[in-house]
């Protein structure tokens, strides 16, 4: 039998992944445990044999996207029947309300699990047509952290390491800690043995995940490590030349993390530190535990630890109660800090937060009235900063060739700045330097400078 037979008689999967970086990074592993067990992965939805959706609850148009698409493929599991499984996991997968819709609405999905056991999924499958019932397992809270599952990167040079699960944090706006349960570090040791794992594979950039990556507390024999303590053991690695995280909650971000800015070269210079808001009151009823001005002084302690350093950060607009003079001081905020970059959000109800249960809602032509001033506002900022860039020569790792202009590479800065740019052949996972010629709004623009030592 060829290779191309023995191919095309595997069987093929594909994951829709919406949400955040830890969902990505979920995605990857459930990945590498299904090509362990010899399926294929297809990027055509239309001929897997197995189609799974790792869903979010974070906003509200991922959950209507998502039930959209899975009404799509009713009519392939009708005709098909057993031989077409359809997976859902997730976030919205830890609510009740959310599995009742799905085994009420949506009968015919064969597979439902959760957060806290993505790599039950080789087992779930496995026992699918074995019993009588569908396969619903979804664990309440994170019981011990399972290591070494495999993972199947997107890209070879790059790549998320958890280092922690769940969130303590209770933002009132937020559904993270009821899905993801409590925070839970890795083990520094298990940390490491990945990471020389990665490098040794061609890994040089890798960025740690977690949803609140200050407050990591590793435990093992040799007592506790906190995140900057962590850097330094992940930067002694050989292989790895650029060390990233998400995502920094401000009220706990330390003085010793500031320092690995400047002490640390492989720490790369950026940071996204999520403000959400500029007003002493909303940031209160958010739960979100420091004021504007602890936010400013804490901006201001990191440029002047490391001027270079890029910084975004989240910002949600029209939560319960926000008024036009709260929104003044949210816009007031974001001009004096000039962020590099933003994402900006309408507050949208979770249900089962307590902002959800407010009868202050802000109508929604208020909300999308500030947001777009908000987005002027950091636009204008945006622009400004990367303008600042045209001149200098940076050092890009090289994603691979760009998908909005033929021709040209894209990659990103140290500051995490996307830059298209041209350059010969083969550049593709290689840090090159890269002359800044252009910028606008969202990207620069360069060719690659490689006469010059970087
Ligand atoms: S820090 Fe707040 S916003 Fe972030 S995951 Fe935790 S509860 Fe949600």
């Amino acid at each position: 039998m060829t290779y191309k037979e023995n191919f095309s008689d595997k069987k093929k999967f594909h994951i829709t992944t919406f949400g955040c970086q830890m969902n990505e990074h979920d995605s990857e592993i459930m990945a590498g445990m299904l090509i362990e067990k010899g399926y294929v992965q297809t990027d055509n939805r239309e001929e897997a044999d197995i189609v799974i959706f790792n869903t979010c609850s974070v906003r509200e148009n991922a959950d209507k996207r998502f039930f959209g698409t899975l009404g799509q493929l009713k009519h392939k599991k009708m005709q098909q029947k057993e031989a077409f499984t359809v997976c859902v996991c997730g976030c919205m997968m830890q609510q009740q309300h959310v599995v009742d819709t799905i085994k009420e609405k949506y009968p015919w999905v064969d597979v439902i699990f959760g957060t806290h056991n993505i790599h039950e999924l080789p087992k779930l499958l496995d026992n699918l047509h074995t019993e009588q019932i569908k396969q619903i397992d979804v664990w309440e809270d994170g019981r011990e952290i399972v290591e070494d599952l495999p993972a199947k990167r997107l890209f070879r040079h790059k790549s998320f390491v958890n280092i922690m699960y769940g969130c303590n944090n209770f933002c009132s706006y937020c559904i993270v800690p009821y899905t993801r349960g409590r925070e839970r570090s890795r083990k520094p040791e298990d940390i490491v043995k990945e990471v020389r794992m990665l490098a040794a594979d061609g890994v040089k950039e890798i960025t740690l995940l977690g949803q609140n990556v200050n407050s990591y507390r590793g435990r093992s024999d040799a007592g506790e490590t906190d995140f900057a303590d962590l850097i330094y053991m992940l930067a002694d690695i050989e292989g790895i030349d650029r060390i990233r995280f998400m995502t920094s909650h401000p009220k706990d971000l330390s003085d010793k993390l500031i320092d690995a800015f400047r002490n640390c070269d492989k720490l790369c210079k950026y940071i996204h530190l999520p403000v959400q808001a500029g007003s002493d009151a909303v940031l209160k009823d958010m739960n979100r535990k420091y004021t504007a001005d602890d936010y400013r002084t804490l901006v201001k302690k990191i440029r002047a630890a490391v001027p270079e350093i890029a910084i975004s950060t989240d910002i949600i607009v029209g939560f319960p109660g926000e008024t036009e003079e709260d929104f003044e001081e949210t816009l007031k905020l974001v001009r004096e800090t000039e962020y590099d970059s933003a994402f900006t959000f309408l507050y949208s109800i979770r249900k089962g937060t307590p902002a959800a249960r407010r009868e202050d809602q802000v109508p929604e032509e208020v909300k999308h009235h500030r947001f777009n001033r908000l987005v002027e506002a950091v636009n204008e900022s945006s622009a400004k900063k990367n303008h600042a860039y045209i001149g200098r020569i940076e050092r890009v790792l090289v994603d691979g060739t760009s998908r909005s202009k033929e021709g040209t590479y894209e990659g990103r800065t140290d500051s995490f700045k996307l830059v298209n740019f041209t350059g010969e052949a083969g550049l593709e996972g290689k840090i090159v330097p890269v002359k800044i010629t252009g910028a606008n709004t969202f990207s620069l623009t360069g060719e690659t400078a490689d006469s010059l030592k970087l």
